[in-house]
């Protein structure tokens, strides 16, 4: 076992109240890996909090509770120890004026990640690009201590494995995350709680928004090898969906026969959002949203594009994306 990993766990057994953050707009496996470390914990009889920078996706909202939000950030006094999970850099980390990454790095502050080009630079991390989800790393480190770990702390990590891995089906799917997922299963990981918070939740309202969004503005392109959408704001008023419930959205353009990259674009304050996935290792996307001045994964990466229209976007990453796969 590396020194790092053994650093890590060392902090967190020793600690008396640890503060846990993850990474904007959460995903699966930023709640998983955040909320499974704070059960964990907390059975430990170790105080420790969730710091969620975001409002929650409705489908965790009765999930992952009693967090703090960035308003309650005037608590930060107190915590011995800082932990940032699945979280890539600073701008995503988003704990708000009261506690900049720039303070955090003068504490006591971990950091376990699995994306590649992490630049949150914590004083002690374990970045491992090639695990599959930062619960998953997480669970290792609980697992090797060889210490209880109860249901809902099982059911929360397995939540985030599931999801960053497409439910066992992503090529960041490998043996070790098959094992991990077996131990948590046998430490009573609730799959039916989360197939139904997870999978089998869609409101009625976001199917609606679906089909008016594949039917109106789709487009495919490369011989069908490229497939994006970019979501109209009007459209999600219309059927009062929030991208911040987009979370498998982008599956629906992955899903479809014959597409190897899939991209999905709208519009925010701050540019044009794009989320990029690829079906195939040799074509990784990772590359391109890093160059674009994002990051992610090879095969789910991400980006914010400051251009003036979207047709401005459409034509970048149709060039981008024409050179990768020719
Ligand atoms: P998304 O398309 O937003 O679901 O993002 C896909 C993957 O890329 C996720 O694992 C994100 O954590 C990662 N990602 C997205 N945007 C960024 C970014 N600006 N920097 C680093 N990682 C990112
Ligand atoms: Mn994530
Ligand atoms: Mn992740």
């Amino acid at each position: 076992m590396n020194k790092v990993f053994q650093e890590i766990v060392s902090k967190l057994l020793s600690a008396s109240r640890v503060l846990i953050m993850t990474h904007r707009r959460p995903d699966g496996d930023a709640l998983g890996s955040s909320f499974g470390l704070r059960e964990f914990l907390r059975s430990r009889n170790i105080a420790a909090d969730v710091l969620v920078p975001d409002p929650l996706p409705r489908r965790y909202s009765n999930f992952c509770t009693g967090y703090l939000t960035c308003s309650d950030a005037k608590m930060i006094d107190g915590y011995d120890l800082f932990a940032a999970v699945d979280c890539a850099n600073g701008e995503r980390l988003g704990s708000g004026d009261a506690l900049t990454i720039e303070m955090l790095r003068k504490r006591n502050f971990i950091s376990i990640d699995h994306h590649k080009g992490n630049s949150l630079a914590a004083p002690c991390e374990w970045i491992e690009p090639t695990a599959c989800s930062a619960s998953f790393m997480v669970a290792k480190l609980l697992l090797s201590t060889g210490l209880e770990i109860d249901s809902a702390a099982a059911t929360y990590l397995m939540t985030g494995i599931m999801t960053d891995t497409g439910s066992f089906c992503f090529a960041n799917t490998d043996a070790a995350a098959f094992e991990i997922a077996a131990k948590l299963r046998e430490r009573g990981a609730d799959i039916d709680r989360i197939a139904n918070t997870v999978f089998f939740s869609k409101p009625i309202n976001q199917l609606r928004f679906e089909a008016e969004l594949i039917n109106n503005c789709f487009k495919l392109c490369c011989n069908g090898r490229f497939a994006y959408c970019f979501v109209p704001e009007e459209l999600m008023k219309k059927h009062n969906f929030d991208m911040r419930e987009d979370e498998g959205l982008i599956d629906l353009l992955r899903g479809i026969e014959g597409v190897v990259i899939a991209m999905l674009c709208h519009k925010r304050v701050d540019g044009f959002r794009v989320s990029l996935r690829s079906k195939d290792q040799k074509f990784p996307v990772g590359p391109i949203a890093r160059e674009l001045g994002g990051g992610g994964h090879d095969m789910a990466a991400g980006t914010t594009l400051d251009l003036p229209e979207f047709a401005d976007v459409e034509k970048l990453m149709t060039e981008k994306v024409s050179a990768l796969l020719n």
